[in-house]
């Protein structure tokens, strides 16, 4: 262990060379508290404030490697008669006891412990605090002042209900600086939050009458580095109580090696004295005192409640902790009201979504989408416009970029961005939207629909949100990344300037983020339901379509196109099934088959359009004179063949007559006196063929027509 006993050759090599501790180089502990040293730094470079004595302790808690030059002060035991010693002889068998046992399973303390010594006749009650770091245990112990009549229980209970009051995050650290100053006595207690990059700005603040506040100033994040702000949200507290008061030295015990006490890091004390950077901080604010307490959510370091007076402000330990319950009481409450305010907003996006299930099933279209929801949505995300790319279709609700924009927007999307949302909040700058036009919108969230193709968009567009930022301190861009070098003077010049942010749009939460991705699987499912609904409305139309053209082919394939009435082809079907018929069932029937007489001439003298005219009228009156059962069918030219089932010779006459009386009764405008028809009527035998009746018929029908035709006459003897 650090003092190297029964340990292997590599750790003594690391022992060498050793220091040793030259008692007479060590100053009066009292001089080191009001000035500062003149000799050589011992062998460590750690110092602290002189508010508190520390000792740092082996892992065993079995020896004390290191301890302040303040010793005396606070544990009645000079240094110098501590190192190398038990830390039971000056912290106590039972405290010591309690320390190893706690730090064996943790880090800290769960709570500072008490122990009470006898300094210059006086018993003064002491808060000690303990941490492991590394292969060390380091302990801090501070005086407890007495608070005189000051009821610290009662009024830190009153801020704590208080807290639990506020409703708004506003409200809350408004209630949380005057709370915290009220019980620290500081001039000025303010609340600083961090930026997504790292740039503090101030929230709350409460302070003294006759100083000037800060509040809304923002502190460039190059003042405080992602580094320091790491280390704060582990570490939590700093306290200076008085930043001139001289630092006192921290020494090591003689036999502990140069290598190890480099290896030493007792940073994390409270006690530690001030840094340049707290210094040039504190200088700025022409204030030598400071207590910065962390606000730590899940996500890190969200920000700090610091405290800063003109003239030194002793903290006592406990209303130090007092702030910190405060502080830790209000971190609660905050990230609790946010939680709040971020599960409202997804209830009232979830309500949106839970309404589009009904517009998945009517098939809504992704503009129709926009049109119902897109008021709704764009004061849900504070946005000024919608837009919704769904296969190259784009549909845009308020204020968006021109259509060909979004259209290039989607396929650099598509191109450049995998997975999840994209968010912007100057689109100007970005690749994606160069050379753009986008009609001012400044800011985009886009989120991707879910697809096969990948080529799907929900974006919302935020406008220009100008912003006068008053800065304290120049940010310096490089500044906001690099790391400065040791020793580098990072003191800025504190002069508050204006900065107009231009182009910028109101950034966008994570929270935005998810709820927008969330939104983008309901809106992709519309949009596909949409797709489906046109396909199916499309192959509807073209099913209709099919059916029409093959109720087309089929009136085609049986009827005649001028008269409508069956054609030869179908017409002879009839014949066949009407010769079988009566061959079954021993049934006669006749076959009337009729001619125009001199049509030709209608066509010459009136015209073709004429005959069609005639032929169409024909056709319709003689089928008006036909019982139920007969048919009729055009033969060719101006011929027409009936069917008339069951019909005797008897019969068939009768209706032939029928039939050339209502011929000869057909009158139209071009001619008025009509036409006439000689009619053949054929009655079946039993022996005959399709070819042979319909033969007969004709063959009476041209002994119509020589017999001085607008006659019937019948098969009889032929
Ligand atoms: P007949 O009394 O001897 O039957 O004399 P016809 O003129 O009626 O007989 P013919 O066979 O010499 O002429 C038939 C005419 O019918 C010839 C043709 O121009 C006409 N025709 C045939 N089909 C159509 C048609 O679809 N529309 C029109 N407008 N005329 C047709
Ligand atoms: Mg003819
Ligand atoms: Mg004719």
């Amino acid at each position: 262990m650090p003092q190297g006993r029964g340990s292997g050759p590599q750790f003594f090599f690391m022992r060498e060379p050793q220091l040793t501790l030259n008692p007479d180089r060590f100053p009066e502990v009292p001089d080191a508290l009001h000035s500062r040293p003149e000799y050589p730094l011992p062998d460590t470079s750690l110092r602290i404030q002189p508010c508190g004595c520390l000792l740092v302790l082996d892992s065993a808690l079995s020896r004390i490697l290191q301890c302040s030059a303040n010793t005396g002060l606070f544990l009645n035991a000079p240094a110098e008669t501590l190192l190398g010693e038990q830390p039971a002889q000056v912290l106590g068998r039972r405290l010591t006891g309690k320390l190893r046992s706690e730090l064996r399973a943790n880090e800290r303390l769960s709570g500072p412990l008490s122990l009470q010594k006898e300094i210059d006749g006086r018993k003064t009650r002491l808060q000690v605090n303990a941490f492991r770091s590394g292969t060390i245990v380091v302990v801090e112990v501070e005086p407890i002042t007495p608070l005189g009549n000051r009821r610290l229980m009662g009024t830190v209970n009153q801020w704590l209900t208080r807290l639990s009051r506020a409703e708004t995050p506003d409200s809350l650290m408004d209630t949380l600086v005057t709370g915290v100053r009220d019980i620290t006595r500081f001039e000025r207690a303010l609340v600083f939050h961090f930026d997504g990059e790292g740039h503090g700005v101030c929230l709350a603040e409460n302070l003294a009458k006759g100083l000037s506040p800060v509040l809304g100033q923002r502190f460039a994040a190059s003042d405080y580095p992602a580094e320091q702000r790491e280390k704060f949200a582990v570490r939590e507290v700093r306290s200076i109580p008085d930043l001139n008061a001289a630092p006192v030295t921290v020494l090591s015990w003689q036999t502990v090696s140069e290598a190890t006490v480099a290896r030493i890091d007792a940073s994390g004390t409270v006690l530690r004295a001030p840094s340049r950077r707290q210094r040039n901080f504190l200088d700025d604010f022409n204030a030598c005192s400071l207590l910065s307490i962390a606000i730590v959510g899940q996500s890190g370091l969200w920000g700090m409640v610091t405290c800063i007076s003109e003239t030194p402000t002793p903290l006592p330990p406990t209303l130090r902790d007092a702030a910190r319950t405060l502080v830790s009481m209000a971190t609660q409450r905050l990230f609790l009201i946010k939680a709040r305010m971020e599960s409202r907003f997804l209830l009232q996006v979830q309500e949106s979504r839970d309404c589009l299930v009904e517009d998945v099933r009517a098939g809504l279209s992704p503009a129709g989408m926009l049109d119902k929801y897109g008021k709704d949505w764009l004061s849900l995300f504070r946005s000024d416009g919608l837009a919704c790319v769904n296969r190259g279709e784009i549909s845009a609700y308020g204020a968006t970029p021109p259509l060909k924009s979004i259209a290039r927007l989607a396929r650099g999307l598509a191109h450049r961005h995998g997975q999840g949302a994209w968010a912007s909040s100057r689109l100007r700058h970005a690749p994606l939207a160069k050379g753009l036009a986008l009609n001012g919108c400044c800011g985009l969230l886009a989120v991707p629909l879910p697809g096969d193709d990948a080529q799907g968009w929900l974006m919302l567009f935020r406008p220009e949100h100008d912003r006068s930022f008053y800065w304290a301190g120049r940010p310096e861009a490089d500044a906001l990344i690099s790391t400065p070098a040791p020793g580098q003077d990072l003191h800025r010049t504190f002069r508050t300037w204006q900065e107009e942010v231009r182009g910028t749009g109101e950034p966008w939460k994570p929270v935005e983020c998810q709820a927008a991705v969330d939104l983008g699987e309901d809106v992709a499912l519309v949009a596909s339901a949409s797709e489906i609904t046109r396909l199916n409305q499309m192959l509807r139309g073209e099913q209709q379509a099919l059916a029409m053209a093959n109720d087309k082919l089929r009136e085609a394939v049986s009827h005649d196109s001028l008269t409508g009435i069956w054609n030869r082809y179908r017409i002879e079907q009839e014949l066949d099934k009407e010769l079988a018929k009566a061959r079954r069932q021993k049934s006669p029937f006749c076959v009337p088959l009729l001619d125009i007489d001199h049509f030709k001439q209608v066509n010459d003298n009136q015209g073709h359009e004429t005959g069609d005219e005639l032929l169409r009228h024909i056709a319709c009156e003689v089928t008006g004179v036909l019982r139920q059962e007969d048919a009729i069918g055009r033969w060719g030219g101006e011929e027409f063949v009936v069917v008339s089932t069951g019909a005797s010779r008897v019969d068939g006459l009768i209706l032939a007559e029928r039939i050339r009386k209502a011929i000869s009764e057909v009158s139209i405008k071009q001619l008025p006196e009509g036409v006439t028809a000689s009619i053949g009527v054929a009655t079946w035998r039993p022996e005959d063929s399709r070819k042979e009746l319909v033969a007969r018929a004709d063959k009476a029908m041209y002994a119509a027509k020589t017999g001085g035709r607008n006659r019937t006459e019948t098969d009889q003897g032929l």
